[in-house]
């Protein structure tokens, strides 16, 4: 078996992924871009959410360039920003001539070198990453690359649901009755049931929370339970004067709706849930809560959407020397300069480009996008622009190299 070799191999065809393809078919490299599903394949699961960031910020200054796009500050759905641009940059033939869907990348290591060799030392460039993985059949195969981005995202990684992120008691059994994803309810949601349950503040909670309040108004059986490990309330962060007008709705109708603006859902604050069983009669299953202060209660769900956040899949660079940060699970450079008390911590907050934040003690290894925040929420895709060129100035040696600059 002969394993093909490129310059740069890509994981992921999420936007990141892409966006790093463009990068790096302008740049003449051989590269390859593998994807687990198709492309696009987060954005287009939560395909009917409103996203929060414009058009004009969501498209790079090379694809619209490329794709000759006047990106204007409409507000896409998840699913209209895939077709209207990223469908259009998988269709470009430099890319869909490189991209492999259906491909599952599941471990990168280097060739012939163990992960304890040559501690933090620039001679393991010498010798060619190997990804190992399987292909849409199932096949294993490897390929060779002098470079890898891991632009794998975090979505498909959710968090457990339980005390301090374990697992409630129950959270696996009753699998099939828990979504940790968003999802459309105007899609056939009786099938789930009528009495739900969502965990989570986050801005995924606030928009579950959303579409309940509007399907409590169309069907009168249809009852939520809000419950929020934080005791604040209202219990979602909304940002003052916030530009993002389309989180800014979402968050403040969430907070009202825990202040009682609608009585069909009701915020429980302050809660872990610990335990999930099986009831014989009415609402599916029964879970107890756990508050801070030690007290318990429980209440009954037919479904719960288990919105409480993701991680990175850190199996795939396992074999690799990646620093990571003890909190977030993210590369440790980027992860302390986003905690930086001057970093913010808001999505619009700047981190100031700085080419070296992106090197891992492994050479050449890079995890860029939302995988590059590890657990942190707070990652847009315009912040992956500054990562990318300065990724590609040290892929092609040119510190000055800047394809996002139209002068
Ligand atoms: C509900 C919701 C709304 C959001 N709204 C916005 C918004 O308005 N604006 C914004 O900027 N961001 C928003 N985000 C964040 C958004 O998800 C990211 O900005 C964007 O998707 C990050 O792109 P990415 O390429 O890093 O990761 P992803 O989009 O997650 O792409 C990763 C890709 O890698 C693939 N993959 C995963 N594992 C493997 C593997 N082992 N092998 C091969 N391929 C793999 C996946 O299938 C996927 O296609 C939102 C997120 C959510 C959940």
């Amino acid at each position: 078996m002969t394993t093909k070799k490129y310059d740069l191999i890509i994981i992921g065809a999420g936007p990141i992924g892409l966006e790093s393809a463009l990068y790096a078919a302008e740049c003449g490299l051989n590269f390859l871009i593998l994807e687990r599903e198709q492309p696009s394949a987060s954005l287009n699961k939560w395909g009917f959410v409103r996203m929060f960031s414009s058009m004009a910020m969501n498209v790079s200054p090379l694809g619209a360039r490329i794709l000759n796009i006047d990106a204007n500050g409409s507000y896409p759905t998840g699913r209209e920003m895939k077709e209207s641009y990223y469908d259009r940059l998988v269709a470009l033939e430099q890319i869909s001539s490189r991209l492999i869907s259906g491909f599952n990348v599941k471990k990168v290591s280097r060739s012939g070198l163990l992960k304890a060799a040559h501690t933090g030392d620039n001679r393991r460039a010498e010798y060619p990453f190997k990804i190992f993985g399987t292909d849409a059949n199932g096949w294993e195969t490897y390929y060779e690359a002098k470079a890898v981005i891991d632009a794998s995202g975090v979505y498909s990684n959710p968090n457990s649901l339980g005390p301090g992120g374990l697992p409630a008691i129950g959270e696996q059994t009753h699998a099939d009755k828990i979504s940790y994803h968003l999802r459309d309810l105007r899609r056939d949601y009786t099938r789930l049931g009528k009495t739900f349950c969502v965990v989570g503040a986050g801005h995924s909670a606030c928009t579950m929370i959303a579409q309940f309040d509007q399907l409590t108004r169309i069907d009168n059986e249809v009852n939520v339970v809000w419950v929020t490990t934080t005791s604040h309330k209202p219990p979602a962060v909304s940002v003052p004067d916030d530009p993002l007008v389309e989180r800014a709705r979402v968050v403040n109708l969430a907070n009202e709706i825990s202040c009682g603006s609608n009585p069909r859902i009701k915020h429980l604050a302050g809660y872990w849930v610990e335990e999930i069983r099986d009831r014989s009669t009415g609402p599916l299953m029964e879970l107890t809560l756990t508050g801070s202060d030690g007290d318990r209660g429980t209440f009954n769900a037919d479904f719960i959407f288990a919105l409480v956040g993701y991680r990175p899949d850190r199996e795939i660079y396992e074999e690799l020397q990646v620093h990571e940060c003890f909190a977030s699970s993210g590369p440790m450079k980027l992860a302390a300069r986003l905690s930086e008390p001057s970093a913010g911590t808001d999505c619009l907050d700047p981190v100031e480009p700085d080419d070296d934040l992106y090197i891992n003690p492994e050479p050449d290894f890079y995890i860029l996008g939302s995988k590059s925040y590890g657990r942190m929420t707070n990652f847009l895709i315009r912040n992956g622009y500054d990562q990318i060129r300065s990724v590609f100035r040290r892929i092609v040696k040119d510190k000055n190299l800047d394809l996002y600059n139209r002068s």
